[in-house]
Formats: structure tokens, C-alpha cells, sequence
């Protein structure tokens, strides 16, 4: 079955896309977590970083080149941002299609919340 991300690629359920090529789609997070919050997402279905294949190399560079170009076009480049990939539960990630989080237009704390075993 598609996943959702796999039918807002296709164009069956709406986002505001912000980025399409032949490899990659980007689009603005329905939940944004800072004022620009943009998913950059394979177009081909990749569930997990965990099942990034070796010959997805190239693929996994562009998603990091096209991130770099939002950032810059949304003016957070020289502000800073965060780029996060979750994988499988512990991360809390949520669709299983892989998707790299661009994150900024705030100053945006620490990386991880301390827990009593950090
Ligand atoms: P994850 O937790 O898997 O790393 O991130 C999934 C992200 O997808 C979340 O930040 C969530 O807000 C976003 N999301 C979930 N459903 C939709 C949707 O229907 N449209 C868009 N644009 N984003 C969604």
C-alpha cells in the first residue's frame, strides 16, 4: 500500500510543494515544528534510513543539496537550521518513507532533551 508521502508525490493528497525534480519532492510539514519546516523526500519509496542501499548514494546527496538550496531560498542559511532523518520507533518516526526534516527561523535548543540515562 502507499504510504502518504507516496500520494502527496503522486498528487493524490494535497501539500504545498516547495521543490520537485525527478528524484526528490519537497514539501512544508502539515505540523510545522519552526517557522520553516520543510519534508525533502525520495520520490522513490525508501522506507528507512536503515534500508538506504548502498547505490542510493548519489540520491541521499541530492535530498542534502536540495535542503541546502530551501534553507538558502527560505533566508535561514546564515541563520542556521537543523536537518534530522528519524529511523524506526526510537526516533519517533512516524511515516515510513524516508524524509529529511529542514528545520529553522529560530534559534531551535538543544539537539535532545537530557533524560536520566542520556
Ligand atoms: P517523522 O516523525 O516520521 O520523522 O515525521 C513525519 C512528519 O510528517 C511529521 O513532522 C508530521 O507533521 C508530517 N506529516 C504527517 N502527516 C502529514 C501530511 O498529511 N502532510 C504533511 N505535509 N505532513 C505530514
Amino acid at each position: 500500500m502507499a504510504t502518504l508521502f507516496e500520494k502527496i508525490i503522486a498528487g493524490e493528497v494535497p501539500a504545498t510543494i516547495v521543490h520537485r525534480d525527478p528524484r526528490v519532492t519537497a514539501f512544508l510539514d502539515i505540523h510545522p515544528a519552526a517557522p520553516v519546516h520543510i519534508l525533502v523526500v525520495p520520490n522513490k519509496a525508501i522506507a528507512t534510513a536503515d534500508e538506504i542501499a548502498d547505490d542510493d548514494e548519489a540520491l541521499i546527496g541530492h535530498m542534502v543539496i536540495v535542503a541546502r538550496d530551501l534553507a538558502r531560498q527560505h533566508g535561514i542559511a546564515q541563520s542556521g537550521y537543523r536537518l534530522i532523518v528519524n529511523c524506526n520507533a526510537d526516533s519517533g518516526q512516524e511515516v515510513y518513507h524516508l524524509h529529511l526534516h529542514l528545520l529553522g527561523g529560530r534559534p531551535l535548543g538543544p539537539l535532545l532533551q537530557r533524560s536520566s540515562i542520556s
